[in-house]
């Protein structure tokens, strides 16, 4: 094996916190939740209090600021052991960029911290039975309604799909300009009308 100089020693060390973490509240319970369709809402907060979740979160919001390489000590090491069950990368390194990017003052305030802590569970949903790469060919829309949109569609094979609290959901908002008229809408999953569906074989 090479010795990699990628990795500062706080990464190291941050290494063998998440290591700890994986053998200790991963590993054991992974077979069973591979059985279940889906992991425990407790190894979400669990991860979140040894501060697994949302590394590169600033911190105004929250987080600890740090760079991305935490985020891939975190994917190495569930990797390495083989437990591609929790979406913890989905969730800190996908949805929440978004958020912290693109999101409200307002969404960044009541959502990133409760996604650091594992309170809430992130999700992305683009995906639909009849559009994948191809995107613009999405057929969710969501039309204004007064202060709200009203969402009408369905998306499938959604990593955290069955667990999380919050969706960021690919929705044509203006259907008559193709790829233009998409957006990205922060859906709550206590939202009246929101259904999950069944769990598919993904992998
Ligand atoms: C483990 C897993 C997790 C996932 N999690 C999520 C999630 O969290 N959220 C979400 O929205 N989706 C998720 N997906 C869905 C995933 O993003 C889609 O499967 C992906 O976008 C491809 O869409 P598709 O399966 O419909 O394949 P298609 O788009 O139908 O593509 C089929 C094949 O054609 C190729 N192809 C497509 N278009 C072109 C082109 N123009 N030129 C050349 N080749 C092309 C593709 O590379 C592929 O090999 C997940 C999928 C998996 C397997």
């Amino acid at each position: 094996m090479f010795e990699r100089e990628l990795f500062s020693t706080g990464h190291e060390i941050f290494r063998e916190t998440v290591r700890r973490f994986v053998a200790d509240e991963i590993t054991p319970f992974h077979a069973q939740w591979e059985k279940d369709g889906q992991v425990s809402c407790d190894v979400w907060r669990k991860a979140g209090a040894q501060g697994l979740l949302c590394a590169t979160v600033p911190e105004e919001y929250g987080g600890s600021g740090a760079d991305f390489l935490y985020s891939v000590v975190v994917l190495e090491e569930l990797s390495r052991a083989g437990a591609m069950g929790p979406g913890f990368s989905l969730h800190s390194d996908i949805v929440a960029p978004y958020l912290v990017q693109y999101g409200s003052d307002e969404q960044k305030r009541t959502w990133l911290p409760k996604m650091i802590t594992g309170e809430v569970i992130g999700a992305i949903a683009m995906t639909e039975p009849s559009a994948g790469s191809d995107l613009q060919n999405i057929q969710t829309t969501a039309i204004r309604d007064g202060d709200e949109y009203r969402i009408s569609g369905q998306k499938v094979f959604i990593t955290n799909g069955q667990l999380s609290n919050i969706v960021i959901t690919a929705c044509k908002t203006d259907p008559q300009t193709g790829g233009k008229g998409v957006s990205l809408v922060l859906v709550e999953t206590d939202r009246a009308g929101f259904q999950r569906g069944r769990n598919l074989e993904k992998v």
